[in-house]
């Protein structure tokens, strides 16, 4: 928590203000009752009428004083805490965009949203309401005792009986309570998580009909989240009544034996009932100070989870002092690299070298989860290699800016990702300034043109969230168009031909080619077709090349080749 504070560093005027005007408000309300003693002492029980008019005036204004106080006070620590959320918010996401993919998977995206939200929120609240609370319930509690005192010495005894009583109530109803609210973050992240699972895999749920056993998944979290919240709240119920009984009796307490002591001209009326509000101010402040202590430890667990998100250092940064590479064409090159993800036995992929020229076409065929992504994911650099090299341009990519590397490829992921938005606005996510003409080239290249056209808008149709409104073809094209519009010296295409029927392949390989001629060219493909007529193929198997060269070549010398080849394509095919 106390880490957070460096983000109400920017606020420090408002905080300052914020802290003069309680302080304002709470002398304010505390000489009211003084105030009151004297129209009662000195005016009404001497009859004088002018006395009464003159102090009662004072009184209405220091009670708008007050009022105004609270409300400048209310208003400056509400901006405060907004503006202290946003800032909160914003540090974390853009820390979250730092995050490499290892990082991603660590926390998970369920909560990672919910600490963007919600935990904000809690830290958010508590600021406010501490503010508010820090300041003026201290000064309420010890600025009223001391009055009491000063109005009545015996009187306070009853204020030394009640108070440890409350205290040690409250104290036993907080320890409760604490875990039980420190409970309610972890409850949550688990509602939203099966929330989103639910919401991203509806048509899965529905195909596979588990949406009874989706929505009791869902009920049992939701209930988890509630059960606690109804816990929470039935101790909280309880603590008022509990409150307003000590209260009552405190007054009785007070009337009783301010009455013997007024009988027995001790004490004045005045005083007595001063001596009330002054009771009650303080242990009004006790409940406020305990509500803001029942309150900690959620804010605390908010505040240990955001932290968690800022702590976590990038494991991919760009260099002190990053290489741009003389030639700018788009050369890959990988020297014997090896890598494997956090947690797993064996390598993913080892000791992979080959060399990928512009003007060329090199193709990686393999059986799935033989580490084709994997490979192709470490050229933009979403990981880092565990030994060897992988080199753009002759220079190593941990040596340049993430930025400027990323700027020379066209990526193609293996899953296409649209976003919502028209067309267009989905194409020109790979290049922000493309005109129209470098859009439209862009999807004919794709071979997208034609369904595009065929949509009710055009290229100004809208496209739904994750594009669920498109085949998986007509993803792949537009994302393909997405890279094609970057006109990128390295282009890497991770499987995205697999939804295209083999003509739309064959014309798309063919486009693809002109449009191509001085990049590198990287495809990854299940179809031997697909990738017959590149200039070099790459098989892989279980992580490692098991053949390097043309169709031609391969199916001379390479076993695991001939065998994806003859499941593929019958005998006269072959020959
Ligand atoms: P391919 O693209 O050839 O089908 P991948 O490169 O996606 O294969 O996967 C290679 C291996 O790495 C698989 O065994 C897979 O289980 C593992 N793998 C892929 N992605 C991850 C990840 N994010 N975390 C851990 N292991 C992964
Ligand atoms: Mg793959």
């Amino acid at each position: 928590m106390v880490k957070l504070f460096r983000f109400l560093k920017p606020y420090r005027w408002e905080l300052f203000w914020v802290l003069l005007f309680l302080f304002a408000q709470s002398i304010a309300e505390l000489s009211l009752p003084t105030l009151m003693a004297d129209v009662v002492n000195n005016g009404m029980m001497k009859g004088d009428t002018g006395y009464i008019w003159k102090f009662g005036a004072y009184m209405l204004l220091v009670a708008l004083a007050s009022s105004f106080c609270s409300i400048v006070g209310s208003y400056l620590s509400a901006i405060l805490g907004v503006g202290l959320g946003r800032d909160i918010r914003d540090s974390v996401f853009s820390r979250v965009e730092s995050y490499s993919l290892h990082e991603f998977d660590q926390i998970g995206t369920a909560s990672l949203i919910n600490r963007t939200t919600n935990d904000v929120t809690q830290v958010q609240t508590l600021v406010v309401m501490g503010l508010r609370f820090m300041v003026y319930a201290p000064i309420m509690c010890i600025g009223g005792i001391i009055m009491a005192y000063s109005k009545d010495q015996q009187l306070t005894l009853i204020l030394a009986v009640v108070l440890p009583v409350m205290l040690l109530m409250i104290g036993s109803l907080a320890k409760v309570i604490v875990p039980l609210f420190k409970a309610m973050q972890i409850k949550l992240d688990r509602v939203n998580l099966v929330l989103r699972e639910n919401l991203t895999g509806i048509r899965v749920i529905r195909a596979f009909n588990r949406l009874e056993s989706e929505s009791r998944r869902f009920k049992d979290a939701n209930r988890d989240l509630t059960d606690n919240a109804i816990r929470v709240n039935k101790i909280m119920a309880l603590i008022q009544p509990a409150m307003i009984i000590i209260m009552n009796l405190t007054s009785l307490a007070i009337i009783w034996y301010g009455g013997i002591r007024i009988s027995q001209n001790i004490m004045q009326v005045g005083d007595m009932m001063a001596f009330i509000q002054y009771a009650m101010q303080v242990m009004f402040s006790i409940i406020m100070v305990t509500i803001m202590f029942v309150m900690v430890p959620r804010a605390q667990a908010s505040a240990i989870r955001i932290n968690e998100v800022l702590d976590i250092e990038p494991g991919i940064n760009d260099p002190v002092q990053s290489i741009t590479p003389g030639i700018q064409k788009g050369l890959v090159e990988f020297q014997d690299v090896t890598f494997s993800y956090p947690g797993a036995e064996l390598p993913a992929i080892s000791n992979i070298t080959f060399t990928a020229s512009p003007g060329e076409v090199t193709a990686i065929i393999g059986g799935t989860g033989s580490g084709k992504s994997t490979m192709i994911n470490l050229i933009p650099r979403f990981y880092d290699v565990d030994s060897g090299a992988v080199l753009v341009d002759g220079v190593d990519v941990r040596q340049m800016s993430q930025k400027e590397l990323r700027a020379k490829i066209g990526f193609v992921p293996q899953s296409p990702v649209l976003f919502s938005g028209t067309v267009s606005e989905n194409i020109r996510y790979g290049k922000p300034d493309a005109t129209g003409e470098e859009i439209t080239h862009a999807a004919e290249v794709a071979q997208a043109s034609e369904f595009i056209t065929a949509m009710k808008d055009g290229y100004e149709a809208q496209i739904a969230q994750g594009g669920t409104n498109l085949s998986g073809g007509q993803k792949q094209r537009l994302s393909i168009a997405r890279a094609l519009v970057r006109r990128p010296g390295i282009y890497i295409l991770d499987d995205s031909f697999s939804a295209l029927d083999f003509k739309t392949d064959a014309r798309l390989r063919a486009a693809l080619k002109k449009e191509t001629t001085t990049s590198t060219v990287i495809i990854i493909a299940q179809r031997v077709g697909t990738v017959m007529d590149a200039d070099r193929i790459i098989v892989l198997d279980k992580g490692q090349i098991v053949g390097m060269g043309s169709h031609k070549e391969l199916m001379d010398s390479c076993v695991v080749y001939r065998e994806i080849v003859s499941s593929q394509l019958s005998e006269e095919e072959i020959a």
